[in-house]
């Protein structure tokens, strides 16, 4: 069931989405339309439980050995042709204006490269010196968590990486840098850094479903979120005479970092997307459309909505990609993880997660990007552009790459149509 609302010319239904009700706000066709939610049975549950986690010990190995990237593991074998025809990663690191653009490619650059572009990302603000960090200590921080990540096809390093590079270009190209405190800017870019660290490759969802260790540990609420969150913080509450990120702060600045820090990641958790929609639709309404800035940085509400947008916009802004090759790219990652999933939900007699099922053909990956295009990421990237108005970028190219996927939507159906 959908239930339309118009208020102030801002069309909202509400639809199941990942077994949550979330708000979507139609922007394509100006009328509501279906989506395949996840509507699950929650009867059909499987009282096995299991855990599929796969537990990374917390290496603290300083040293930024070579790590040979898997990346090239996950070719997508129903899309070939979107592969980019690339021999290997490059081994450069990029200047900071080259990182300071909507159109950085993490995946194009080996998985050790990242880790001085995370090192620049921090350079630019001076948190360094702001915060009293030790760079080696910094180096030691951002090597663990990348050791921290999978060789997933998608919530890999990169994706923790692009994550991260999003939110600097928030701060940076869209402005809202001017909106928040230095320790918020340093809360941000770690959070993003982090908030899928040792991620298993499965939603929340299936891990609610199959009654997972990590699942039963959080009740099932935010599950893998809260995970990262944990062993991020275990990392800080050491010995006192051990040397973290955050021994240079304040007790003051520490607690409120910590603070921030878990509202922001917890706000990755594509579950609150709905309730975030609908309070960007409310200062949009109150603020935005009476000629006032979304954003006050006197008022720490404000702030605090600010990282909690600019998290989950980063988080899911793959869609956003300046480069269309690019935006396949990891259209064609996540579609790997759904079908793995899909198959260890039919392997255990789950409920198989609907949007995520019958991705075995090109058609029906493209279809499913489509739908994410036009009823998760565009609409909620059209309020971020009204809240941070030189992001519209990133709402102009989820519409260019969407008219991509419809492009080559009519080519697979209709084959004569191609020129
Ligand atoms: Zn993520």
């Amino acid at each position: 069931m959908s239930n339309s609302q118009n208020r102030n010319n801002i069309v909202a239904h509400q639809e199941i989405w990942c077994g949550k009700e979330v708000v979507l706000i139609d922007a394509v066709h100006g009328e509501d339309s279906k989506i395949h939610g996840n509507r699950e049975n929650e009867s059909n549950m499987n009282e096995e439980k299991f855990d599929d986690v796969r537990i990374l010990e917390q290496k603290r190995d300083t040293s930024q050995t070579v790590k040979e990237s898997q990346d090239f593991m996950y070719p997508c074998t129903v899309c070939p042709t979107w592969l980019r025809p690339i021999d290997g990663k490059t081994t450069v690191i990029p200047s900071i204006q080259e990182i300071k653009s909507w159109d950085f490619d993490v995946l194009i650059y080996n998985e050790e490269v990242l880790v001085p572009v995370c090192e620049k990302m921090l350079e630019y603000y001076d948190l360094y010196q702001k915060f009293n960090i030790d760079k080696v200590v910094m180096n030691d921080f951002i090597v663990n968590v990348w050791k921290n990540h999978e060789s997933l096809p998608y919530h890999n390093w990169y994706h923790a990486v692009g994550t991260m590079n999003t939110i600097f270009n928030f701060l940076t190209l869209a402005g809202a840098e001017a909106y928040a405190t230095d320790l918020e800017i340093f809360v941000m870019l770690i959070g993003g850094l982090a908030h899928d660290t040792q991620h298993p490759g499965q939603n929340n969802e299936y891990h609610i479903k199959i009654g997972s260790e990590r699942a039963k540990r959080f009740q099932d609420i935010s599950i893998h979120e809260n995970h990262s969150i944990n062993w991020t913080i275990e990392l800080w509450e050491r010995p006192i005479d051990h040397d973290h990120i955050l021994s240079g702060l304040t007790a003051d600045d520490r607690s409120y970092f910590l603070d921030y820090f878990r509202r922001v990641i917890l706000y990755t958790d594509p579950s609150v997307h709905g309730e975030l929609s609908k309070r960007l639709i409310q200062i949009i309404n109150e603020k935005v459309n009476n000629g006032a800035e979304a954003f006050d940085r006197n008022i720490k509400e404000d702030r605090i909505l600010l990282g909690e947008c600019l998290l989950h916009a980063s988080d899911i802004s793959n869609p956003a990609h300046g480069d269309f090759e690019t935006a396949k790219d990891w259209c064609q990652r996540i579609a790997t993880e759904f079908r793995e999933q899909v198959f260890l939900e039919k392997q255990r007699g789950v409920t198989v997660t609907g949007y995520m099922d019958g991705l075995d053909t090109e058609l029906a990956v493209v279809k499913m990007q489509i739908g994410f295009c036009n009823f998760m990421a565009l609409p909620f990237f059209q309020l971020v552009g009204k809240v941070l108005p030189r992001s519209k970028v990133l709402e102009e190219n989820i519409i260019r790459n969407t008219k991509g996927y419809e492009e080559r939507m009519k080519v697979i159906l209709f084959p004569s149509s191609e020129k």
